[in-house]
């Protein structure tokens, strides 16, 4: 190696190791030393392997292919460094396989990185308490499901369920009570729907569905199914014994709705289940 080009790679922040064809170690840069807490001297002529069940080192010296993956590296001190790494081969002008170059970098802080992007996706796209899609989510579902009907002119269904008198259950057997009401009622919904339906929390004590292919008959029965799986439903806890009942509006998407104009249409015939007496499905009249 040139001084200069040595100098680049003794400085890179990424491990970099040449072996022979023997797997011993011939060079060992700056980055690697401070990954795995050895330096040159130490590991000059030792043999370099990656404890896989078939050393990723040794395949590609036998083979020639360029390999990439993860595997766990041991430090100076024992502890054990998951590190993302890559093995080309070195070859001589007569591109006979002389050795491998093997660049290592810890993956440890990418790790922890991509699951706290996991679970920021977890919790800013699912409710807490119900585990069910919430608001944000259910309105991406409602979007896609706008666009599908765009191309292909396919109406679908939206419910929006009130649990009634629920502010009675809060008073009466206090929040944490109101919160297994909760729980039980999504359950109770989940399961009485269609893998391909969607279920969201839309907030408070109230839920949204999403339904599609269904005409408005299949649609009213849908609601009316999800009414009485409810209505029949008891929550036990303690000594207690809970009933709830729901209040649905039902509404088909048009080619001229938005997400609010159709939400704001469910709400509105939630709304006259309310005042007609609770327990109740209103299913917009055919236009
Ligand atoms: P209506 O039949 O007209 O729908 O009456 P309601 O009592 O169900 O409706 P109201 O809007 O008066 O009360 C809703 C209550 O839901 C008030 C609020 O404290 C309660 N609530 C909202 N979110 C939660 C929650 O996450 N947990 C619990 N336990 N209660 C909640
Ligand atoms: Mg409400
Ligand atoms: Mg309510």
């Amino acid at each position: 190696m040139n001084s200069s080009f040595k100098d680049t790679v003794d400085n890179l922040l990424l491990g970099v190791c040449f072996v022979d064809c023997d797997k011993k170690i011939t060079y060992w840069n700056r980055g690697a030393e401070n990954l795995i807490g050895l330096n040159e001297k130490e590991v000059m002529g030792k043999k370099f392997g990656i404890s896989k069940e078939n050393c990723p080192v040794g395949l590609t010296l036998g083979d020639g292919e360029q390999r990439e993956s993860d595997a766990f590296l041991k430090h100076k001190g024992g502890e054990k460094i998951h590190v993302k790494f890559r093995v080309t081969p070195i070859r001589d002008v007569q591109e006979k396989i002389v050795g491998a170059t093997v660049m290592f970098h810890d993956m440890s802080k990418e790790v922890i990185l991509v699951n706290k992007i996991k679970e920021l996706q977890r919790t800013s796209s699912y409710d807490f308490l119900t585990g069910l899609p919430n608001r944000l989510m259910f309105e991406k579902a409602l979007t896609s499901r706008f666009e599908e009907m765009q191309r292909n002119n396919r109406e679908f269904g939206l419910l929006f369920l009130d649990i009634d008198n629920f502010k009675k259950i809060n008073d009466n057997y206090g929040h944490n009570v109101g919160d297994l009401v909760l729980q039980m009622v999504a359950k109770k919904l989940q399961s009485t729907l269609r893998p391909y339906d969607t279920l969201g929390r839309w907030g408070g004590e109230e839920f949204v569905a999403l339904i599609p292919h269904v005409n408005r008959e299949q649609l009213y029965a849908v609601s009316s199914r999800l009414r009485s799986m409810v209505e029949r439903s008891s929550l036990f806890t303690g000594d207690i014994v809970v009933k709830v009942t729901l209040s649905i509006g039902a509404t088909l998407s048009k080619s001229d709705d938005s997400i609010d104009s159709l939400v704001k249409r469910a709400d509105k015939l939630m709304y006259m289940s309310k005042t007609t007496g609770k327990n109740k499905v209103t299913i917009e009249m055919k236009n």
